[in-house]
C-alpha cells in the first residue's frame, strides 16, 4: 500500500531557480538559504526514501491564465514539460510523472471525497513547482522522484479558504492510503511568506507573522485554517495568500506527524521558510 511518509513546506521564490541555473548558490547572499535544505535532500533520499511527491504550487499566470484559473487541478500525464516563463526555458529535466497513480488519486478525489478537480492531461510546470524541486532534490539527466502535480488557484477570486485546502490534504492522504502499490509519498506545500510585490506597500515582510506561522503549522494548524484572506494579507502582504497550499501538506500528514528541520530566512522582498515533518508510521 502507498503511504504518506513525510510533508514539506518550503518558499518558491522565482529568483532562486535563476540563482540555481547561474551555479551562484555558495554566494553569500544566497549561501544560508541553499544549505539550509541540504539535510533535506539526504533526508528525503536515504531515510524516508521518497519515491513520488505530490507538490501542491500555484501557478503564476503561466500555464493558466485569468480567462480560466482552475481552483484545484490535478496532473494526470507521463510527464510533465518544463514551461518558458518568459526568460526561455530552464535547463531542467522534464518532470516525469506517474499516470496510474494520478488516475488512481483523481478518481478518488471525485468520487470519494467530492472534490471535483480540474483533471489536466497536459500541463506545463514552472517555478512554483520547479523550484521547490531544485532545493529538496538534486537530479542528473533525470529527477531521483516522480512527481504529481496539484495546482491551486491563488490568484484569481475568489480563491479557496484555507480550510478547504486543508480538507484536500487529508482527502489526498486517504487516496495516497487506498492505492495498492508500495510507494513512498511526499506531500509538498509550496509558496512564499510574507511578501507583497505591488502597490504602497511593495516590499512588505513581517517576520513575526512568519515565524508564527512556522510555530503554527507544526502544532496547531487549526488557528491557521481559521484565518481569512484578509487577515493573511494583511498582515504578511497580499502574496502571502500562497501560504495556504501549505495547509493542504499539513491536513495530508497526521497531527502528530514530528518536525525535522525548519528554517526561515528573509534579506530580501520575501520570506522564505522551510519546515519537514516526518509521519509517524
Ligand atoms: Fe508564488
Amino acid at each position: 500500500m502507498a503511504r504518506v511518509v513525510a510533508g514539506i513546506g518550503t518558499s518558491h521564490v522565482p529568483s532562486i531557480g535563476a540563482v540555481v541555473d547561474k551555479g551562484e548558490q555558495d554566494s553569500p547572499a544566497w549561501k544560508p538559504l541553499f544549505d539550509a535544505y541540504e539535510p533535506v535532500k539526504s533526508w528525503l533520499a536515504d531515510e524516508v526514501k521518497v519515491d513520488e511527491v505530490i507538490v501542491i504550487y500555484n501557478d503564476h499566470a503561466c500555464d493558466f491564465s485569468f480567462a480560466k484559473y482552475p481552483t484545484f487541478a490535478v496532473g494526470m500525464s507521463a510527464e510533465y514539460e518544463i514551461a518558458d516563463e518568459g526568460f526561455g526555458v530552464r535547463p531542467l529535466p522534464s518532470i516525469k510523472g506517474n499516470l496510474e497513480f494520478s488516475a488512481h488519486i483523481c478518481r478518488h478525489l471525485v468520487y470519494e471525497e467530492e472534490f471535483d478537480i480540474t483533471i489536466c492531461r497536459d500541463m506545463k510546470v514552472e517555478h512554483g513547482l520547479l523550484v521547490p524541486m531544485n532545493l529538496c532534490f538534486s537530479h542528473g539527466e533525470d529527477w531521483p522522484v516522480r512527481v504529481i502535480p496539484v495546482q491551486v488557484n491563488v490568484l484569481q477570486h475568489p480563491i479557496p479558504t484555507a480550510l478547504r485546502c486543508y480538507k484536500l490534504g487529508k482527502a489526498l492522504r486517504r487516496a495516497v492510503e487506498t492505492y495498492g502499490h508500495d510507494l513512498n509519498v511526499a506531500v509538498m506545500g509550496t509558496g512564499g511568506m510574507s511578501h507583497q510585490l505591488h502597490g504602497e506597500r511593495f516590499g512588505h515582510l513581517n517576520t513575526e507573522f512568519d515565524n508564527w506561522f512556522l510555530n503554527k503549522i507544526e502544532v496547531d494548524p487549526q488557528a491557521l485554517c481559521d484565518m481569512t484572506h484578509d487577515e493573511m494579507m494583511d498582515q504578511a502582504g497580499a502574496e502571502a495568500v500562497e501560504l495556504i497550499m501549505w495547509l493542504t501538506m499539513r491536513g495530508a500528514i497526521t497531527d502528530d506527524a514530528h518536525r525535522i528541520h525548519r528554517n526561515y530566512y528573509a534579506p530580501m522582498t520575501t520570506g522564505m521558510g522551510l519546515i519537514t515533518m516526518q509521519d509517524t508510521l
